[in-house]
């Protein structure tokens, strides 16, 4: 069996250390890769905290994994050793329910079987993340790259992309269309790369003046500095959909006030505790308030594809996997421009 290096949090709210792990012998259907680089997604944050609750530990995070493949199963046909490829936050599924055969694996009935922090589908036997230097999965949860982005430009794709691009896909973003995106984090500018290449006029709602030149740089036209709630009184109900992607508790009900008469609000990010809603704030307008979790392997596969056409990739800082305690620190004080990229190179150092 592969044996891995890694780093793991041994338990909840405790800081990552080098840890090492087997890997599963690649079955007939399997791909080996070895990780070359992984994003930091906020949830491996709430996750290695356990701010969700029911995390297992100990925890190597991490589902914005890119690599090169080191072999493939006998089975394997659309994959060979030396492909640049990715694995988001599934590894398997079901594959037989209805989610499955609609391409929503996400959804799987049976549960899927998530990249981490998580069980494979004998429900038994732990999955452990992209903080590693090596991966096995199953090809049909194993994603082409697309050509022309560098890899760690591409890793964020994985979770941060399809996070942000399948709700805009599933409400109908179109050229003309008002979007509002509610914190400018690794999901945020992410949305507003996105919006802005589907022709949408774009909105950052952010708590960081500080960051109104990066919005506009990565197509924003417009930036509303939210840390004093007075401000949404003066704004006008003109947006489509918003997007919020903020990971910490916050008032829904300022942003849907924001929606035009039957406009759409997506909840992304995933605070913790519940946020009261306003009955009134969603009757006023026949508002809208909606949840988006991740996507499915193909429209993932399609978000990649569009990002290959439209050279859209992830503003990122790539970090030694050593520095991976101080980047969750600066990311809990919203400073991270605009994704932090494990280079896992760095785990043999
Ligand atoms: P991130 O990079 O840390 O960005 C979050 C942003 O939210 C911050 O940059 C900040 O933006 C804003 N923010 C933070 N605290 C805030 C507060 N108290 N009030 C208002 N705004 C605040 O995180 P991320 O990786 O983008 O993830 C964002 C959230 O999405 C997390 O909760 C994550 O778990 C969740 N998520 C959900 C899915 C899904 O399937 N739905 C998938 C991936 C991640 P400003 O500085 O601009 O205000
Ligand atoms: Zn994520
Ligand atoms: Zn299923």
């Amino acid at each position: 069996m592969p044996r891995t290096l890694a780093y793991a949090a041994p338990a909840a709210g405790k800081p990552l250390v080098p840890f090492s792990l087997d890997r599963r012998e690649p079955g007939p259907h399997d791909v080996d890769l070895d990780v070359r680089y992984c994003g930091v997604c906020h949830s491996d944050i709430h996750q290695a905290r356990d701010e969700w609750t029911g995390a297992t530990f100990p925890m190597v995070p991490g589902h914005e994994i890119v690599g090169t493949v080191r072999r493939v199963g006998a089975a394997v046909t659309r994959f060979k050793a030396g492909d640049l490829v990715g694995v988001g936050c599934l590894v398997d599924s079901c594959r037989t329910c209805t989610p499955c055969r609609r391409d929503t694996e996400q959804f799987c009935e049976a549960g899927p079987a998530f990249t981490y922090n998580g069980t494979e589908m004998d429900r038994v036997t732990p999955t452990f993340g992209g903080y590693s230097a090596r991966v096995v999965v199953a090809e049909r949860f194993v994603l082409r790259m697309p050509a022309g982005i560098a890899p760690e430009a591409a890793a964020p794709l994985l979770c941060a992309g399809i996070t942000t691009y399948s709700p805009l896909r599933q409400w109908g973003c179109k050229p003309g269309d008002r979007v509002g995106v509610v914190g400018l984090g690794g999901l945020g500018h992410m949305a507003v790369k996105f919006a802005a290449a589907m022709g949408a006029e774009v909105t950052v709602f952010s708590t960081s003046r500080a960051k109104e030149a990066d919005a506009r740089r990565l197509g924003a036209t417009d930036f509303v500095e939210t840390r004093d709630p007075a401000v949404f009184a003066t704004l006008p109900k003109r947006y489509d959909l918003v997007l919020d992607t903020v990971s910490a508790p916050h008032d829904y009900n300022l942003h849907l006030a924001t929606l035009r008469p039957h406009g759409t609000m997506i909840v992304d990010g995933a605070p913790p505790t519940p946020t009261p809603v306003s009955a009134f704030g969603l009757i006023m307008g026949n508002r809208r308030l909606a949840g988006s979790l991740i996507g499915g392997l193909r429209e993932t596969q399609e978000m990649l594809d569009f990002c290959g056409t439209h050279h859209i990739a992830s503003d990122v800082e790539v970090i030694p996997i050593q520095a991976i305690n101080t980047a969750y620190e600066r990311m809990l004080r919203g400073d991270v421009r605009y994704r932090f990229v494990i280079d896992l190179a760095t785990l043999a150092t």
